[in-house]
């Protein structure tokens, strides 16, 4: 039996994000406030700790990003006074469609693409510098302290979370640094742990919260930073595209951002429900860097940063419960992305603050009940979050009959308020994995990569392989630790998925993470995992057809530096 310390704290905030950093700031300054003027009912000082995986605060946060700063305005009026870390306010917006070789611009950007009165940001600086501000207002920070599983009551009540062991080695032992995880109780748990959380799923699961909810989809971006030799693409500029490299089932986009100092922030984002199986999302990337225009803006210039990371995108019908007795869920994990406006920063933030307000008024009343925290629901309901989200709700759905009647659906639902009448109910009943298609279905033989990416070389100048681009996010685990990545059954590797999609693992993982490797030199094959490479993105979990690979949080402090990100 392993002895472990437990901790008490009033609040614990699972993940270093924006919706939990602001929940935390938010919450110590009602406090704060309350103590100063209230008469009587005070509540004294209360213990706010926010625990992130990461080697630091933002290490692991990876976003586009354009924010529409509305929620930080209502969380610190005068951020831009107070030094907040911002790229630039957006002061161009373009539109462009790609054909394979040519970029034609819209005369008009899409309404929910204008960007005037937003900023560029790095995620990664922001989340730091909100971080700071938690420190300040005396909120605990602790990194490197992953959230390993809920602890619950015999009546399933959350009562606060255990972190992860540290020191043990690859088989499972003690090793001579070995630190069990802590026991740390609160009153009320607030999990922001971004999309496809680990602690998220498992309590959804459990609870139930998905109940009469339709499946949640998502997207995954792949992004590099690039420095460019001469003032080509001015700061501040936004571009989005639609068209090449996708093909039109799939759903997929282009953005390219101009930030400080020459540097070029660009991606695509690929829908986790395709349904060709060969489809590679950092394939996807790199053929969007070879299309003329991109390739032209890339000219002389260089890669220096790399980074992946999914999008939750099923909006407002894919949103779980968001409360529980002694828990809340905040951010993207509980799925308050717009993805029609491809914005979530501040719909996080906001979410973050109305937990803040809901875990302030349980203080007063002494009460953590699901009873006493659905107000938490209410507050979202009435906020700006939710009519936001209520006009896209089928925004996505559209897309899964390719991207001409997305499109037509998109503009439709300006004139319908989001409405669709049933027209896309039937594709909403299933996950994005269950899209994917079988090789057979299209005429594959094996899982060769060329049969569908016949021009995509990586030249190591505009192209680059997984290897050198994980380089570039600066990943570093532990080697000698248990895998994090739980295959539940590895027959089906080398049998079943082999035959039926050719292992798609190996393409869907941006990070070379997973790899079929001769075994034994008979003409089998098996199922590598280079755990290290891991940057935490969550596709695995998320669009393995057989639904068997879990993601667990590995020891504290591995994963990527997302550095200016
Ligand atoms: Fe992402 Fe999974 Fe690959 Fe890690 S192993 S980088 S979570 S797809």
């Amino acid at each position: 039996m392993t002895e472990r310390e437990t901790l008490e704290f009033d609040v614990v905030f699972v993940g270093a994000g924006p919706a939990n950093l602001s929940g935390a700031l938010h919450l110590a300054r009602l406090v704060k406030q309350h103590n100063e003027t209230a008469a009587a009912d005070k509540i004294g000082d209360i213990e706010i700790a926010v625990i992130e995986k990461g080697a630091s605060v933002g290490a692991h946060i990876l976003s586009g990003a354009v924010m529409d700063p509305k929620a930080l305005r209502e969380l610190i009026p005068d951020f831009e006074a107070q030094g907040a870390p911002l790229e630039s306010p957006v002061n161009e917006d373009f539109f462009l469609y790609l054909t394979p070789k040519h970029a034609i611009r819209s005369p008009i950007t899409p309404p929910p693409l204008k960007n005037h009165g937003y900023y560029i940001v790095s995620l990664n600086r922001l989340t730091g510098w909100l971080g700071e501000k938690c420190e300040e207002a005396g909120v605990n920070i602790f990194p490197e302290f992953p959230g390993a599983d809920l602890l619950y009551d015999d009546a399933d009540r959350v009562l606060g979370v255990r972190t992860g062991d540290k020191g043990i080695d690859k088989e499972g032992k003690r090793k001579p640094n070995y630190e069990p995880g802590v026991d740390l109780l609160a009153k009320v748990t607030v999990l922001g742990e971004g999309p496809r959380g680990s602690l998220t799923k498992k309590l959804v699961e459990r609870l139930g919260l998905d109940e009469g909810r339709e499946p949640q989809v998502y997207s995954v971006g792949v992004k590099e930073l690039w420095e460019l030799p001469d003032d080509r693409y001015p700061t501040g500029r936004v571009t989005h595209t639609l068209g090449f490299p996708s093909d039109a089932q799939t759903y997929g986009g282009g953005w390219i951002y101009g930030m400080q100092n020459r540097v070029l922030n660009l991606g695509y984002v690929t829908g986790l429900d395709y349904k060709d199986p060969l489809i590679d999302p950092h394939a996807e990337f790199q053929l969007f860097k070879t299309h003329p225009y991109i390739a032209k803006l890339l000219e002389g210039g260089k890669m220096i940063r790399y980074g992946a990371k999914t999008i939750a995108a099923g909006g407002y019908f894919a949103m779980p419960r968001t409360y529980a007795d002694g828990v809340l869920l905040t951010g993207d994990c509980a799925g308050f992305l717009n993805s029609q406006r491809l914005k979530g920063i501040h719909s996080a933030i906001k979410s973050g603050m109305l937990a803040a307000e809901t875990i302030f008024e349980a203080l007063l009343a002494r009460d953590f009940s699901a009873k006493q925290l659905q107000s938490y629901e209410r507050r979202v309901n009435s906020s700006w979050i939710i009519p936001e989200l209520r006009k896209v709700r089928n925004f996505h759905t559209g897309f899964r009959h390719g991207r001409w009647l997305g499109l037509v659906n998109t503009g439709l639902q300006f004139f319908t308020g989001g409405r669709a009448w049933g027209i896309f109910d039937r594709d909403r009943a299933h996950a994005g994995h269950a899209e994917m298609q079988k090789l057979s279905a299209y005429g594959y033989r094996g899982d060769k990569l060329e049969q569908r990416y016949t021009d995509l070389r990586f030249d190591g100048k505009l192209t680059f392989n997984k290897v050198t681009d994980v380089y570039h996010a600066a990943v570093g685990h532990d080697e000698d630790q248990p895998v994090h990545l739980h295959v539940l059954d590895t027959n089906i590797c080398s049998t079943r998925c082999a035959e039926e999609y050719g292992n798609p693992c190996q393409r869907f993982c941006p990070a070379a993470v997973y790899e079929m490797v001769e075994d034994g030199g008979n003409g089998k094959r098996r199922l590598q995992i280079n755990f290290s490479n891991c940057v935490h993105c969550k596709t695995c979990d998320i669009m393995d057809p057989y639904q068997i690979i879990n993601w667990v949080t590995p020891e504290g402090g591995g994963g990527p530096d997302y550095k200016g990100l």
